[in-house]
């Protein structure tokens, strides 16, 4: 049975970067990926997405040229086999530039399968089995299949197989209006196709402040996205040729008919076939790997990285997850989970960057709560590029000055919210901000306007 110092299990946003940094200490390392090197920020979640939001955004402004005073010949239009192709290259220079470093390592194993544990100190994948005093699991997550009425009689789409579409379908019906829904339905709107977007919950991404939903909802609608919240029950069938999908359950119901449907209602964690009872490994009820704050299973030796923790679903939190397992078992630097400041983007255009706590979380903190707010219709740099949808939202703490959160929508803010994250880390008061002098004309310059302009959050 081959001996190992370390076994790591997926090649995610933790794993591979994990493996560099302990076979640079010298140890021997094995790694397993059962699927596609780089995981599922590189091959069907953040980059492929990202470069096909870049392509609806080039589009989206060729429409717009005559705005800018660009003069197109004729209808803008969009070659779908041309964006794919664009997209893949991109994904695939992630992914072989990451295999190759993989395989190229010295002190570094590539298994390819499957991965389950037989033990706490060994894993078997492909009939082979291996065995090290350390594992670390980065097995991350897939989408979820919801338990809807007619599910298994329609052909659906998910995240991965998104990433095959080289033609525009006619009409593309998403379930779920979250932060994948979104990006997709945006994107497919900009390529051309109609969209429906299907939300259960009263309103868009349920988790940001109402009117943070509801500037989103404005903005994809601009687009001409539908929107069709609330649907208590969604059932689907097969029409011919076409999908229905019914929004309530009842006969004679309103319903949406479209040409192909995605689902993207959440992910879970692929931790159902681990053999993790094998090793004695604690999930909790949703199947999540449960960890402390240096992210060590209940089982010494062993450790859970990256979104199969539940911790985070981020590349950001599972690359940060990466940094705090190295951090303590390398460098006697005792960092932990509880030290990072929540932060992510949501990629629609203009994009949300979030950062801390909401409005309503700082309302029901009890905290002496003081709010600035401006329009993106005020902020220079946003009328000058004519994009002027959304607002920027700080929140701080009245008596001890700290920055509490902050929601920035609009162009530019997947960027300017950094300005604030990294005041938070640093636990620096606001009026630190305030001082700065910034750059003009930028989003980010009227973050410290904001911050002069403070009122009691009621
Ligand atoms: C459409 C979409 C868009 C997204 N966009 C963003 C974004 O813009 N920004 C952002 O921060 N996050 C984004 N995310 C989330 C991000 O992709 C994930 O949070 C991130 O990839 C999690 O990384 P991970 O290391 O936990 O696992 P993953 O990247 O999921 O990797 C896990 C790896 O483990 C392998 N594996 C699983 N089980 C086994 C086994 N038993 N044996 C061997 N190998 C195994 C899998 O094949 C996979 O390669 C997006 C996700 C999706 C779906």
């Amino acid at each position: 049975m081959p001996d190992f110092d370390a076994i790591i299990i997926g090649t995610g946003q933790a794993g591979p970067s994990l493996a560099f940094r302990l076979a640079a200490a010298g140890m021997k390392v094995a790694v397993a990926e059962r699927n596609l090197v780089g995981g599922t920020c590189v091959n069907t979640g953040c980059t492929p997405t990202k470069a096909l939001v870049a392509s609806a955004y080039a589009a989206q402004m060729a429409r717009r040229g005559a705005e800018y005073g660009v003069v197109t010949a004729g209808e803008v239009g969009v070659d779908m086999r041309r964006v794919k192709a664009r997209k893949d290259a991109i994904v695939a220079q992630s992914r072989d530039g990451l295999a190759a470093a993989l395989d190229n390592a010295a002190n570094i194993s590539l298994f390819r399968g499957h991965a389950r544990f037989v033990s706490p100190r060994e894993v078997e994948i492909g009939g082979e089995r291996l065995r090290a005093e350390r594992i670390f699991v980065n097995v991350g997550g897939r989408a979820l299949v919801p338990d809807m009425p007619g599910i298994d009689q329609v052909p659906y789409l998910n995240n991965s197989s998104m990433m095959a579409i080289d033609v525009l379908p006619p009409h593309l019906i998403i379930v779920g209006g979250s932060y994948i829904g979104l990006e997709f339905g945006q994107m497919y709107r900009r390529f051309g196709s109609e969209v429906t977007i299907i939300e259960m919950a009263p309103r868009l991404v349920h988790r940001e402040d109402a009117d943070v939903s509801a500037a989103i909802r404005d903005i994809v609608e601009h687009d001409g996205v539908r929107i069709r919240l609330n649907a208590e029950c969604i059932s689907l069938a097969t029409r011919g040729k076409d999908i229905v999908a019914k929004v309530d359950c009842i006969e004679d119901a309103p319903e949406v008919v479209g040409s192909h449907l995605l689902l993207a209602v959440g992910r879970r964690p692929n931790t159902d076939d681990l053999g993790l009872d094998q090793a004695g490994i604690r999930c909790d009820e949703r199947g999540y790997i449960v960890v402390d704050d240096q992210l060590q299973t209940n089982v010494p030796g062993i450790w859970a990285l990256g979104d199969c923790n539940g911790k985070g679903a981020f590349t950001h939190t599972a690359y940060n997850d990466f940094e705090i397992v190295a951090a303590n078992l390398l460098d006697h630097d005792r960092r932990q989970v509880s030290d990072r400041t929540p932060a992510y983007a949501l990629y629609t255009d203009p994009p949300l960057g979030r950062v801390g706590m909401t409005m309503s979380e700082a309302r029901n903190s009890g905290r002496p709560v003081l709010v600035g707010e401006r329009p993106m219709t005020r902020v220079a740099r946003a009328i000058e590029k004519g994009e002027t949808q959304g607002f920027m939202r700080i929140l701080v703490d009245r008596d001890t000055k700290e920055i509490l959160g902050a929601s920035l929508l609009g162009t530019g803010c997947d960027e300017a919210v950094h300005s604030i994250l990294d005041l938070m880390n640093a636990k620096a008061p606001y009026p630190i901000m305030q001082r700065a002098m910034h750059i003009h004309p930028t989003v980010c310059e009227l973050l410290p306007t904001i911050l002069g302009d403070l009122k009691p959050l009621d």
